[in-house]
């Protein structure tokens, strides 16, 4: 390839170039050696002070960054009480296949009480219950006299301390949608989701996902959704009804989980969805086996008539009627698998202590035991509400979809950091949590932006500057050094003339 330059190019940097090049047919012939050996420090200078202005402006031409795409919807799946074991246990083949193409977190640490309402508000706010006010799925508001029960969760009083992305999201713009999540039937804010379908634990799972395929494709008179919530009730009623422990039933009712995320994929697929759209599955809580043999009775310990109880097990919230410190000091010795917490000191980790309908006094069962009133009846085999640290409490959670890499897999995560991640993912500003996105961004898809592309192309030139700069520097230097620096000096006065065709410099 031939190099050509026009002579009528008057200047003083490029005529020693253009020895250069004159002497040299193919551009591999030339070495950054004889370019150096031709430029003298002015020169050098100016050819820095060149690139430099060369990337200003180029930089300048460049101005602010094309608008981004708008985000790929985000669909996020509950099915209650997955504990994170269950995968190690059960085949889930379908599930497998999702989290092959995407990611794993094979155990996510979630809020205390490990119960179904507190966690799934967590799940959509990013906030410990003590911040978002469903502090239990039974609660008593000492403000308004009101009772709390997931049949009886409608009253949007209860909601308001938080705001869930449902709701958030509307606010940037995109339309939302909910399918049986609990708390997205009831107006927060005054507002709700764009779409939603009232609680009715007879729809199927099928019948749910109908809603949210075509929330997600929109019609001809609205666009689709960019963010829905899809709740189904397994395998938590077999866990409760059976125990974790039994394979028969769980195994039963975990094919028929995973034959709904087959379900699930196949229908994306169907509608050219899958591989557009963020699909997260995850889960609120595990389950813990229980036993007649692990039975805490309250009445053997204190009579019923010196409180009122709010919520039984695992954790059981008391209204004391008179003497707080009296009842306490019973409960305190009451039994060995059972600890009692005076409000003020339940311990920090649990963040579970800053809010008015967490009662004065809260009794933890140990794993796997059962408070109860009296009598030796066990309401059923196997149940969660227990410290959040326990592995068998934990749910897990994956992912897939092109704003997630492939094949990854975490061993921990926390649930409230899985809102930043969410609000990052629909490019939404996420409210006040107490979630980080930093422990989440290993899950995330490398993202390029304009502005990383001239990052890049700014870094990349001043590197090059640099280097040239040094290697001019590193030569100067080795030529005042030498031995015959004289004889250089010497030759360089006496040919100082740019035109000069003589090539006495540098040899
Ligand atoms: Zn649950």
């Amino acid at each position: 390839m031939l190099i050509q330059f026009k002579p009528r190019w008057n200047i003083s940097i490029v005529n020693p170039l253009r020895k250069i090049f004159q002497n040299k047919t193919f551009l591999t012939e030339i070495k950054t050696d004889d370019i150096l050996a031709s430029l003298s420090g002015g020169r050098m200078f100016f050819l820095g002070f060149f690139l430099w202005s060369f990337t200003e402006v180029t930089a300048a031409q460049q101005g602010p960054p094309p608008p981004s795409p708008p985000p790929p919807p985000l669909l996020l799946v509950s099915f209650d009480g997955f504990r994170a074991d269950y995968l190690k246990r059960f085949p889930m083949p379908n599930l497998k296949l999702l989290y092959s193409q995407g990611v794993l977190v094979q155990e996510l640490t979630n809020v205390f009480i490990t119960k179904t309402f507190p966690n799934h508000y967590s799940l959509v706010t990013g906030l410990y219950a003590e911040s978002h006010g469903i502090v239990g799925s039974s609660m008593y508001d000492p403000d308004s006299h009101k009772y709390f029960h997931p049949s009886s969760d409608l009253d949007p009083v209860w909601w308001q301390e938080a705001e869930p992305l449902w709701i958030t999201a509307l606010d940037s713009g995109l339309r939302t949608a909910t399918a049986m999540w609990p708390g997205s039937d009831v107006t927060i804010g005054n507002r709700t989701a764009t779409h939603f379908l009232p609680y009715n634990g007879a729809v199927t799972f099928r019948q749910r996902l109908g809603n949210v395929t075509q929330w997600l494709l929109g019609n001809d008179k609205e666009s689709g959704v960019k963010f829905v919530v899809l709740y189904w009730e397994e395998p938590d009623r077999t866990g409760h009804m059976f125990g974790p422990e039994n394979d028969t039933a769980m195994s039963k009712a975990l094919k028929e989980v995973d034959d709904n995320i087959g379900l699930m994929m196949s229908e994306l697929k169907r509608i050219g969805l899958w591989g557009r759209v963020n699909v997260i599955v995850t889960s609120d809580h595990g389950m813990a086996q229980c036993s007649p043999e692990r039975l805490i009775r309250l009445d053997d310990c204190l009579h019923p008539d010196n409180y009122t109880l709010v919520d039984v097990s695992p954790v059981a919230a008391l209204v004391p009627r008179q003497d707080t410190e009296a009842v306490f000091n019973l409960l305190n010795d009451c039994h060995a698998h059972m600890t009692a917490y005076m409000k003020k000191s339940i311990p920090e980790r649990l963040h579970y202590r800053n809010n008015r309908r967490i009662q004065p006094i809260i009794l933890l069962a140990d794993e796997g035991w059962t408070i109860v009133q009296r009598g030796d009846h066990l309401p059923q085999l196997g149940d969660h509400g227990y410290d959040n640290s326990l592995p068998s409490m934990h749910p897990f959670f994956a992912a897939t979809g092109p704003g997630f890499r492939g094949g990854v897999e975490m061993s921990e995560l926390k649930s409230v950091d899985i809102y930043p991640l969410m609000c990052h993912l629909l490019s939404v500003t996420p409210r006040p949590n107490n979630g980080s996105l930093e422990p989440a961004r290993p899950l995330l898809a490398a993202q390029c932006t304009a502005g990383d592309v001239s990052l890049v192309f700014t870094l990349v030139v001043g590197v090059a500057l640099f280097l040239l700069t040094m290697a001019f520097v590193f030569r100067w230097v080795c030529r005042c050094c030498s031995p015959d620096s004289t004889s250089f000096q010497r030759l360089q006065t006496g040919d100082d003339d740019d035109d000069d065709d003589g090539g006495g410099l540098f040899h």
